[in-house]
């Protein structure tokens, strides 16, 4: 059986690929300059080759270097100058300063980062930000949507109970896989996440996955956070301590999440960062709360997952920056294009499809 989660996926995808086609090709992103305001802020996470196996779920999450190469080129053609993250207030905030301008921010510090994206940065003098979650620097907290992945990988019948009763879920097909994943999907909304993600890990283990070595497979050690840190391009933010859902945590948690960022970063990099991410950050993981969490914290800047492009007047709220996300499944130029032109933030949510 497909859910409505599945087939609201594909509804989606399919909007937003019309929505990016049609700006493309009429040209309405050189007509309507105005849309475009003063910059962008892209947010990436894993940078990496291409590979046949990741058809569903994270495939977002991915793109390839040859891809942000074309994005980096796509904002050079059109004079957007490349800037520091931190940079941003000041700039926005001169109301002298007419250019515009674009960051590259990279969340939940993959090793690939350093790997695929760092050489393409190099290569352009574009300064970079990634953003750590300090859980799974030290290897004490999983990720959740890669166990998934890796779960969802195998040919297998899973067991899990998402409060019902235990319910047995075959992975044999694409289409069961991607509906076993939107129940997962659906499990987390619902349930406290250190629960929901301790589930998850439960689970994998029983089909021999050992989530904090996937962890460990997957994110930037400590040791390669310090190399990092020394290229003058790179820069460290806080990504949270756990990658928890802001939104969903109590006062107290909220203030240990961010404000522990600013140690452990510290620890990892050797200075203070200046910049944080809210994790997931979208509308239902970062209200009014956690952006002023964020500014009492000492955060320069903080940036969500709310899309949209620069303005003047964003200088005003440096904690509630809005991004643009180069999605693993939209990976062609003139999408970059579109993207650009700030014409998809001026259309109807598509997204709510
Ligand atoms: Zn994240």
């Amino acid at each position: 059986m497909i859910t409505g989660t599945t087939v609201r996926r594909f509804v989606r995808h399919a909007l937003i690929r019309t929505g990016l086609e049609g700006i493309s090709l009429t040209r309405a992103g050189h007509l309507w300059r105005a849309a475009a305001g003063r910059g962008i802020i892209f947010t990436l996470h894993h940078v990496r080759p291409a590979t046949s196996t990741r058809t569903y779920a994270n495939a977002l999450l991915s793109i390839t270097p040859s891809f942000l190469e074309e994005a980096i080129q796509a904002c050079l053609e059109r004079d957007m100058m490349p800037l520091p993250l931190q940079d941003l207030p000041e700039r926005l905030a001169d109301p002298r300063d007419k250019r515009t301008y674009f960051c590259f921010t990279l969340d939940d510090g993959y090793r690939d980062n350093a790997q695929f994206a760092t050489p393409v940065f190099r290569k352009y003098g574009v300064p970079y930000t990634i953003f750590l979650t300090s859980g799974f620097v030290e290897r004490t907290r999983s990720i959740w949507w890669e166990t998934l992945e890796a779960i969802l990988a195998c040919n297998c019948e899973i067991v899990f109970d998402f409060g019902s009763g235990e319910k047995h879920l075959p992975l044999g097909s694409e289409i069961r896989k991607t509906f076993v994943y939107d129940r997962f999907m659906d499990y987390l909304t619902l349930t406290p996440e250190d629960e929901a993600v301790d589930a998850i890990d439960r689970l994998a283990r029983s089909v021999g996955i050992d989530p904090l070595a996937l962890t460990d497979q997957l994110i930037l050690p400590v040791h390669d956070i310090a190399q990092l840190a020394e290229d003058a391009l790179c820069r460290f933010g806080g990504h949270s301590l756990t990658h928890v859902n802001l939104r969903r945590v109590d006062a107290d948690r909220l203030k240990h999440e961010i404000e522990g960022s600013l140690d452990t970063v510290e620890r990892y990099a050797g200075y203070r960062p200046e910049t944080f991410a809210y994790p997931y950050g979208y509308a239902s993981a970062v209200g009014p709360r956690e952006i002023q969490a964020a500014r009492q914290a000492g955060f320069k800047v903080a940036v969500t997952n709310l899309p949209g492009v620069l303005r003047s007047e964003s200088a005003q709220d440096p904690t509630a920056f809005r991004r643009v996300s180069l999605n693993g499944n939209y990976q062609k130029r003139r999408y970059v294009g579109a993207l650009l032109s700030g014409v998809p933030f001026k259309l109807p949510d598509t997204r709510k499809a």
